[in-house]
């Protein structure tokens, strides 16, 4: 519980509270049974349970309190002040208890997912049904109450409780809440909120005026706005709408025209429209979490590759210059020559704009797919395979077989870029085959002419393969048949290939080969 709050505080919050009770009480006391507090709408417990919830149990006397003050007020305490006090402790006292559930299962969180949500409506139905159980129960032990049906009461009783607080809680809650309370008056702001709620009030006027009869014939229709606001405005939106509902569904009880509707059936119309929103509306807020923490984790994960990607092709560079330093320090120390020392600085200089130039280009395409594209020999593409390979294959005895027919036109292309792709390729040959390293592993790579103007590298391996469940999603970002992968190795790469105006694809067949076409001309 919340530590003691001070006396001013208490007495404030006491002195909102208790007026705003009995106003409620006072507004809600239609089609009671008997004199008593037995209507099918009571939302005056919401106030209550709300402000037990938030502000802890110490308020529990002064809600006994109101709810006597209140039953001596609207109803001149029908049963007498000693029943009256007696009624008013059981529904203290339950309604404490209904807060107090809810504090223990909903934490401070309040109304956020469904499954709170369940919480919420579990614990309500079944307190308000054991709260209206006992207040009725009193009643009849006290002999006040012999001559009504006590089932028809009790239901009564239990339906005007259960609506009021479902209808009325959320409400009371995403007021009190500060971000919800943005999010209230974002909705307010929209002109869509306008038509919304333009059509929720016409279609209310239509059930209980416009088209005549009893309300229950057309009550379905108002459905419809409800299902629109809710998936427009999540739950924010469902509970105004239930709230406009229940204030539409009151004033038209209480209209001349409809003195003898049966207003426990279009509660329990109210109750079931009340739940279908608010479920709506949690689901559609669960949706767009979930959207955004995708998002996230989307971003996260190109981060991730990314860092990955910098992180191998930085290394290079960074080996290179930690060597130059120590030749440079070689050579101070044997006292070498100034110009021997200069083209090691100079080596270093140019190593480390390398490193320099491959982060910023991986940024770029990154960011914004931008290539910075440059004619690259067939031999040194060549080269690279070949030091990659190296870089990958380590101690392994995988062997890496290279081929690639002679006369071959230079490439256009972003050699950084396509560096990654063809180390994404052979990564993936390599850990293929480290999970059954036979004594023909072997990678082997064919570089071979596509047309007049196109080059198509060919990366393929003896591993296992590709299954054809493998086949279907494999350049599916986030796909990975590997425990620990990160499956973004091939989507990354085929974005690369495409942004060359190239491709890549998988060779059909069991044999894991993939097939990625490049340039030689401008084609982008
Ligand atoms: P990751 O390597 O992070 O899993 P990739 O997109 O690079 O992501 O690869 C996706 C999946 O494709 C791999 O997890 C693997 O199951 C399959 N795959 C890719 N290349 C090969 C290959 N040469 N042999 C067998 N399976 C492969």
């Amino acid at each position: 519980m919340k530590a003691p709050i001070s006396p001013v505080r208490f007495l404030r919050d006491a002195a909102v509270f208790a007026p705003c009770y009995i106003a409620l009480d006072w507004a809600s006391y239609i089609d009671p049974v008997g004199p008593f507090n037995i209507t099918p709408w009571n939302p005056q417990p919401a106030l209550a349970i709300v402000w037990m919830f938030l502000g802890g149990l110490q308020h529990t006397p002064v809600v006994l309190a109101t709810i006597f003050i209140a039953d001596v007020l609207v109803r001149d305490a029908p049963g007498g002040y000693l029943i009256a006090a007696v009624t008013s402790t059981i529904l203290g006292v339950g309604y404490a208890t209904i807060a107090w559930l809810l504090r223990q299962f909903l934490g401070q969180a309040g109304l956020r997912s469904s499954r709170q949500l369940t919480v919420f409506c579990a614990v309500v139905l079944g307190g308000t049904a054991l709260v209206g159980g006992a207040f009725i129960g009193a009643l009849r032990g006290a002999g006040v109450f012999d001559e009504v049906s006590i089932p028809a009461a009790w239901l009564r009783f239990w339906i005007g409780d259960a609506v009021g607080i479902l209808v009325t809680a959320p409400l009371l809650l995403a007021v009190a809440d500060s971000e919800q309370r943005r999010g209230l008056f974002a909705l307010a702001r929209r002109l869509e909120t306008a038509l919304q709620v333009a059509v929720l009030v016409a279609t209310m006027w239509l059930i209980f005026e416009g088209l005549g009869g009893d309300p229950r014939e057309h009550f379905y229709v108002l459905f419809l706005p409800l299902i629109w606001i809710a998936v427009v405005g999540g739950m924010n939106g469902a509970i105004v709408a239930t709230a406009l509902v229940q204030l539409g569904v009151v004033a038209g009880l209480r209209s001349e025209a409809a003195p003898e509707f049966p207003v426990l059936e279009i509660q329990a119309l109210v109750a079931a429209l009340t739940l279908t929103g608010l479920y709506l509306g949690s689901m559609v807020d669960e949706r767009g979490r979930a959207v955004e923490s995708l998002k996230e984790s989307l971003r996260l994960a190109a981060a991730g590759e990314m860092a990955g990607a910098i992180a191998h092709e930085v290394n290079q560079p960074l080996t290179a210059l930690a060597n130059y330093g120590e030749s440079a320090l070689v050579v101070l120390g044997a006292g070498g020559a100034r110009t021997q020392l200069a083209t090691i600085i100079e080596k270093m200089l140019r190593e480390a704009s390398r490193a320099a130039e491959v982060v910023r280009r991986l940024r770029e395409l990154f960011r914004t797919g931008t290539t910075h594209l440059e004619a690259v020999n067939a031999d040194e593409l060549a080269r690279s395979v070949q030091r990659i390979a190296h870089q990958l294959i380590g101690a392994r005895a995988i062997r890496l077989q290279l081929r690639h027919d002679g006369e071959l036109p230079p490439l256009y292309i972003d050699r950084l870029q396509v560096e990654l792709v063809l180390r994404n390729l052979i990564a993936n040959a390599v850990e293929a085959l480290s999970t059954r390293l036979g004594p023909d592993a072997a990678i082997d790579v064919h570089i071979l002419r596509e047309g007049d103007d196109r080059v198509r590298i060919v990366v393929g391996d003896s591993g296992p393969g590709l299954a054809a469940s493998t086949r279907r999603r494999l350049f599916e970002p986030f796909f990975s048949g590997k425990p620990t992968g990160m499956g973004l190795g091939l989507a990354v790469s085929r974005t690369i290939a495409e942004a060359h105006g190239g491709s890549l694809e998988a060779a059909p067949g069991p044999r894991a080969e993939f097939h990625l076409v490049l340039p030689c001309t401008k084609t982008i």
